[in-house]
């Protein structure tokens, strides 16, 4: 299987400190991913690489098919590449309903007055159904964002990515705050959206991890210290002393 996106030798230094040491990471078209890994082991730095907001001191970043170079694009071009990050906390429009927020994503038009202009496509409205369906707001398509739960919001915000239709999805602690039965929507989610496209999960909660039942990656001081499934991983020696602190 060729690697949507290939990591090697990547090395990151901030003031003198490596947080991120000649780290290497693979992931295929169509694979889950949870990269799990102690405080200050370079998880979001990791992210801030393949989204071209960090640059590497050293080390290569390849794309796709054709094995582009992610180092020679900005921040803008990698995003339209296909490179979709979700950020912990949500940011979705309050004011604006589930629908008119997925509309907005939908024609990468940010911006609520544009929303007025397009309304009217039966294919928006019909991809927003879609959309709606697979986040599980089907039935909350009219009523404003900011009136969702915490997790229903987070699931809008997915949603929002996956209609700019990414190859690659980085999500940051998605779990994060939700109850349990979100947690089970989350992870169901994620799983059915790494059917048609890449997803990489940041995650501390192991139970989390454990439904998304997909390879782990730990980080650890900004490499790789283990890879595998979470019973594999959590049975390793180095990564149960590095979870205590020894
Ligand atoms: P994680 O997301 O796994 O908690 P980070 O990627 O945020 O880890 O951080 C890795 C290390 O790099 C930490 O020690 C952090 O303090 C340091 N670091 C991250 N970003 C910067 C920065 N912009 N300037 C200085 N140090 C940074």
């Amino acid at each position: 299987m060729t690697a949507l996106l290939e990591v090697s030798g990547v090395s990151v230094s901030f003031d003198g400190f490596r947080a991120i040491d000649n780290l290497s990471f693979e992931i295929g078209p169509r694979e889950l991913r949870a990269i799990i890994g102690p405080n200050g082991a370079g998880k979001t730095t990791f992210m801030d690489i393949v989204t071209g907001k960090t640059r590497p001191d050293t080390g290569r970043v390849l794309w796709g098919e054709r094995s582009v170079s992610l180092l020679r694009l900005s921040e803008a071009r990698i995003a339209r590449e296909g490179v979709g990050r979700k950020f912990q906390r949500p940011t979705v429009f309050e004011d604006q309903s589930v629908f008119d927020n997925l509309l907005m994503a939908l024609r990468k038009d940010r911006t609520p007055l544009a929303v007025l202009f397009y309304r009217q496509s039966a294919r928006d409205r019909a991809r927003i159904g879609e959309l709606a369906a697979e986040i599980g707001l089907k039935d909350q398509l009219y009523r404003k964002a900011g009136e969702l739960s915490h997790g229903q919001k987070q699931w809008l915000e997915i949603g929002m990515l996956l209609a700019q239709e990414p190859r690659l999805l980085l999500v940051d602690e998605p779990a994060a705050g939700m109850t349990l039965a979100e947690r089970a929507h989350t992870a169901e989610l994620l799983k059915e959206a790494a059917k048609t496209r890449a997803v990489v999960v940041v995650e501390h909660d192991m139970d989390f991890v454990r439904r998304l039942g997909c390879k782990v990656t730990v980080l650890h001081e900004g490499s790789v210290l283990a890879e595998g499934s979470l019973d594999h991983v959590t049975k390793n020696r180095q990564v149960i002393d590095v979870y205590l602190g020894r």
